[in-house]
């Protein structure tokens, strides 16, 4: 009998175990934020992403597949600010079990810095005259489509997340949605929010020493989505080719842009994986100038993580100003 007894308290503890390791299921818009759950809840979650590589969020339209990714999700995890309104409507209400519906944890990363009063303020970052000022309308777009008026005269930027630093707060934030969604494992969320707050300090000092070590300061990116980025490491944006983002530029704008560039001390405009690179190879010839890589996005083969997309990102921002 004492046999059985301790057999079946076995049995409980494993029935106990199993049920307590069941990973908390988190779905992101976007590559960096899934990375971001990640980092924060290591094999106690599992994480999709609805944008695959090679899209861009200004431009994206959800598939039934990206419904099915959220059933169950019990944290949701989106930008805001207007970048991916195109996920509202298929987040989902919460998880059911037992009878019991948890409501999932919708986080908007972005409007919550911004109703916290964490985002930076990026009035009097724009570059003076004298060099290649081709930003002019760069941000706002003018397709008529309500979710992609975010930026200048729209609204508040969205590209936070290639601040560092602004994902030292999100990642906290995160870990703060799963105390509500799993409190058992509380203790496990903020160990891994602080391992994580870690790994973007060290981040941060990369890109300060990579800027530091570099004679100047001036970028020309595919589209306006660089500002975080620029003011927190000094970077000054020159010029943009994407007049609007995720629209390709005009001929006139084209014709003036290479004109500017040629000008400029530029050596290297950027391109981006979720966009041709056509157009940046064009203009690239035309003005003597090389194309480099920088990916607002990562997740894919050399960028797979946030950090190491972000890392990438640094060589490339000495390479163009080395
Ligand atoms: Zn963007």
């Amino acid at each position: 009998m004492k046999t059985v007894t301790s057999l079946l308290f076995i049995l409980f503890l494993f029935a106990a175990s199993f049920v307590q390791a069941a990973p908390v299921r988190v779905v992101a818009t976007i590559e960096p934020l899934a990375d971001w759950a990640r980092m924060v809840g290591g094999d106690d979650v599992t994480v999709e992403t609805l944008l695959a590589p090679g899209h861009s969020p200004h431009t994206y339209d959800p598939t039934p597949g990206d419904m099915r990714k959220t059933v169950e999700a019990s944290v949701f995890l989106k930008v805001g600010l207007h970048l991916d309104d195109w996920a509202d409507h298929i987040a989902n209400a919460g998880t059911s079990r037992d009878g019991v519906t948890t409501p999932c944890q919708l986080l908007s990363l972005g409007d919550w810095l911004k109703a916290s009063a964490l985002l930076p303020d990026l009035s009097g970052i724009e570059p003076k005259s004298g060099v290649v000022t081709r930003i002019g309308h760069a941000g706002a777009h003018d397709d008529g489509d309500e979710a992609h008026h975010h930026e200048e005269g729209h609204g508040t930027d969205p590209h936070f997340w290639l601040d560092p630093i602004l994902a030292q707060r999100c990642v906290d934030e995160i870990a703060r949605a799963l105390c509500v969604v799993a409190p058992e494992r509380a203790d496990c969320w903020k160990a891994g929010a602080a391992r994580a707050r870690g790994e973007l300090a060290v981040l941060d000092d990369v890109l300060s020493s990579t800027v530091a070590s570099c004679s100047r300061r001036e970028i020309a990116c595919f589209h306006d989505g660089y500002k975080y980025l620029a003011a927190r490491y000094g970077l000054i944006r020159v010029a943009v080719i994407e007049e609007y983002a995720g629209k390709a530029p005009g001929e006139r704008y084209l014709i003036e842009l290479v004109r500017d560039i040629k000008r400029s001390k530029l050596t290297a405009i950027f391109a981006e994986p979720q966009m041709s690179s056509r157009i940046a190879n064009v203009i690239a010839q035309e003005a003597g100038v090389r194309v480099l890589i920088l990916d607002p996005l990562g997740g894919t083969p050399g960028r797979e993580t946030y950090l190491k997309n972000m890392r990438a990102n640094a060589a490339a921002i000495r390479d163009a100003l080395k």
